[in-house]
Parts: structure tokens; C-alpha cells; sequence
């Protein structure tokens, strides 16, 4: 639906030329929840800005449904933002803010009301249609803002982080809403985050970004299974890195040689890789404390952090490297591992997945 093509925006200031972003390429599908994650300061609010018409790349070309968007000024494209702001009107009652951008569009006195009777239902907020925005809560003010959003029915809704202002319960709670906003309204998201849970959460599909380049597109699983590169296997999640010996590829899986001496079965990357010296990527779940005989890598036990679900071991590898492991805790399950001692690190078959650089 949006097709992003080779594109660069480079901020030329006062100071030295900036590349914020560096010939991106995406295609992002009707009706779907995408999202743009990274860290701060990786080019994921320049591009939703570019999307919306605020900010003119510097190169590459950008369509909607086949249309050249960048010769579009903001008001004349079918999207709408959300800003983490909420820029409401104080002064005015929830409904007022939610009629505003259709009374703007000319749009005839029956289809507001019958639009923003929709829009209040839609996000829940009903019983509050006359109160002032400036006398609702935070969470309400956010309902309001994506009910505003999506009153005139834009055929892409951009979300600059709008769930930071929230506090962890609210922000858990606003997370489905959206989701299920997305889906009842079919309208396609591009949602903007730096929060990668919330990105797994709730996104058909996640480009993870970083210095203005995207590194990887893909569903949450895709990109938490199958990371492609150590920056992708850092940022999502919790991973151990292992310098590993490749030895052979076949398909999607590999054979390594671990620093251990002990060879494994784990993934290749997807476009294949030439055997040498990589780096492994194992999650803390995919590996478990055992016995040191028989065990695919040894170490001494540092730590043992419990967090009801799970329990943590902080192993220091024989070879210097420190190594995370997660238990799924059973009920009244006797601990058998005490901080100090040696013990083997078990990786689950097939499980590691080798990194491009
Ligand atoms: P955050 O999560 O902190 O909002 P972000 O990934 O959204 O980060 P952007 O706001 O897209 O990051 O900014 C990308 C980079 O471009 C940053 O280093 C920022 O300092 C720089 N930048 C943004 N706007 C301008 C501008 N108008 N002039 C110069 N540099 C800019």
C-alpha cells in the first residue's frame, strides 16, 4: 500500500550535513499493523514524518496506492497522525475535538454527528462526549486523540509513540485497545516505538531501525526466532553472543564448534554464510542448567535471580564469556544449583542461530 524507495533525508543545519535516513526501503501492506522500532535518535520519527508530508526526503520516492506522495502537502494525503502529545483542545468537549477535522473538511452536519457518535463508541468514551478534554485522564486524553485520528477515515493512521505518556498498567491496557482499534477499523498503522515488547506485542510486522538504516523486516517471531544480525539479536529481547567455529551449512540449519570443543546443531542465517569464525546468538530460554558431564559448555555459577515465572543463571563460561540462562519455575520445585557452583550449560537442539555481521 505504501511503497518507500530508496529513501534518504539529510539534515543540513548549521553544523555538519546529517543523514537521519539512509536509502530506506519498505513496502508497508493494506490493513496492517507495521511498526517502526529502534533506538532513540535512529530515524523512526523522521520517516513517519516523511510519510505524513511534514519533512521532504532529500532523495527516493514514496507512493500510496500507486500515488506519488511527496508532492503532496500534508493536508491533501490520506493519513492522519497521532502525536504523543495528544495536541488536543482544552477548551473544547471530547466531542467537539473529535468533530473538529471533519467540520474542517466541510463535511455535512449529519455525518459529524453520526461520525463522532461512531468514533466515541468505537474508543469507549460515550458517557464522556461533554466533558472538556482538559477534565479527563491521560488515558482518556489518548482515546480522544486516536478517535480525532480517525474520524476523517485516513487510509493510514501514522502513531508517534502514543502510549509513552502513560503509566505500565494503562500503557498494557492502551496496547490491545489499539490493536483491536486496528483491526475493527481496517485501517493500515504505522506505529512508532522504542519499546520492542510493545513492538512483539502488537505488530503483524516490525522494521527494526538503527543509525537510519532499516536492518530487518519481518512478523515478531520471524524477527525474535530468526534475528539477523547481532544489533537485531541485542535489541530484541535477551541474548548470549558466543564466538563460534561454523563449520557446515545445509538448508537453514548449521553445524558450530563452540569454544568448548563441543559441536551443535543451530540455524543458518537465511541467505546462507560461508564457514569461519561467527557469532551465535542464544536466547536465555533456549538453554538450561545441568549436569557439567555431557554438557555442550561449563562454567561457574555467578548468580541465581528468581522472578516467579523464572529463574535466572548468570553463568561465567570457562572461556570468560558470561552466559544468561531461564528456567521456567515449576511449583514448590526444590532448587538444586547453588551460587559457586560448576555446572553445564544444556542448549536446546537447533535452537542458536548464527549472525551475519
Ligand atoms: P526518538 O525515539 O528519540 O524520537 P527517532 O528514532 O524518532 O528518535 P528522529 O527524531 O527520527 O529519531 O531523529 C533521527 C536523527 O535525526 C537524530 O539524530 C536527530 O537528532 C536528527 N534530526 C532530527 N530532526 C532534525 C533536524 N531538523 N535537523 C537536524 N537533525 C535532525
Amino acid at each position: 500500500m505504501i511503497e518507500i524507495d530508496t529513501v534518504s533525508k539529510v539534515f543540513t543545519g548549521r553544523g555538519a550535513p546529517f543523514t537521519a535516513l539512509d536509502e530506506v526501503s519498505v513496502t508497508i501492506r493494506e490493513n496492517e499493523f507495521f511498526t517502526l522500532l529502534g533506538p532513540s535518535g535512529c530515524g523512526k520519527t523522521t520517516l513517519l514524518r516523511v510519510i505524513a508530508g511534514f519533512i521532504a526526503p532529500t532523495s527516493g520516492t514514496l507512493t500510496l496506492e500507486g500515488q506519488n506522495l511527496v508532492s503532496l502537502p500534508p493536508y491533501r494525503r490520506p493519513v492522519n497522525t497521532v502525536f504523543q502529545s495528544y495536541a488536543l483542545f482544552p477548551h473544547m468537549t471530547v466531542a467537539q475535538n473529535i468533530a473538529f477535522g471533519l467540520e474542517m473538511l466541510n463535511k455535512p452536519r449529519a455525518e459529524v454527528k453520526a461520525t463522532v457518535d461512531e468514533m466515541l463508541a468505537l474508543v469507549r468514551m460515550t458517557e464522556m462526549a461533554g466533558r472538556k478534554t482538559s477534565e479527563i485522564s491521560g488515558g482518556q486524553q489518548q482515546r480522544v486523540a486516536l478517535a480525532r485520528a480517525l474520524a476523517p477515515r485516513p487510509k493510514v493512521l501514522l502513531l508517534d509513540e502514543p502510549l509513552s505518556a502513560l503509566d505500565f498498567k494503562l500503557r498494557k491496557d492502551m496496547q490491545l485497545e489499539l490493536k483491536r482499534l486496528q483491526s475493527e477499523t481496517g485501517i493500515t498503522f504505522v506505529f512508532v516505538t522504542h519499546d520492542q515488547e510493545e513492538a512483539l506485542t502488537m505488530s503483524d510486522r516490525i522494521a527494526v531501525m538503527n543509525a537510519g538504516k532499516i536492518r530487518q523486516i519481518g512478523g515478531p517471531r520471524d524477527i525474535y526466532d530468526h534475528p539477523a544480525e547481532r544489533f537485531v539479536a541485542d535489541f530484541i529481547g535477551d541474548t548470549n553472543f558466543l564466538a563460534v567455529e561454523l563449520l557446515s551449512v545445509e538448508g537453514d540449519q548449521a553445524r558450530v564448534r563452540l569454544a568448548s570443543g563441543a559441536e551443535a546443531q543451530v540455524r543458518a542465517p537465511q541467505d546462507g554464510m560461508a564457514p569461519g569464525s561467527v557469532t551465535l546468538a542464544v536466547r536465555p530460554e533456549h538453554a538450561s542448567p545441568g549436569p557439567v558431564e555431557g554438557a555442550t559448555l561449563a562454567g561457574a555459577l555467578e548468580n541465581i535471580v528468581y522472578f516467579g515465572t523464572d529463574t535466572h543463571f548468570h553463568v561465567m563460561l570457562d572461556d570468560g564469556t558470561r552466559f544468561v540462562l531461564r528456567q521456567q519455575n515449576q511449583p514448590d520445585q526444590a532448587q538444586t544449583h547453588r551460587t559457586g557452583d560448576r555446572v553445564g550449560v544444556i542448549l536446546s537442539p537447533g535452537v542458536g542461530q548464527v549472525l551475519r555481521d
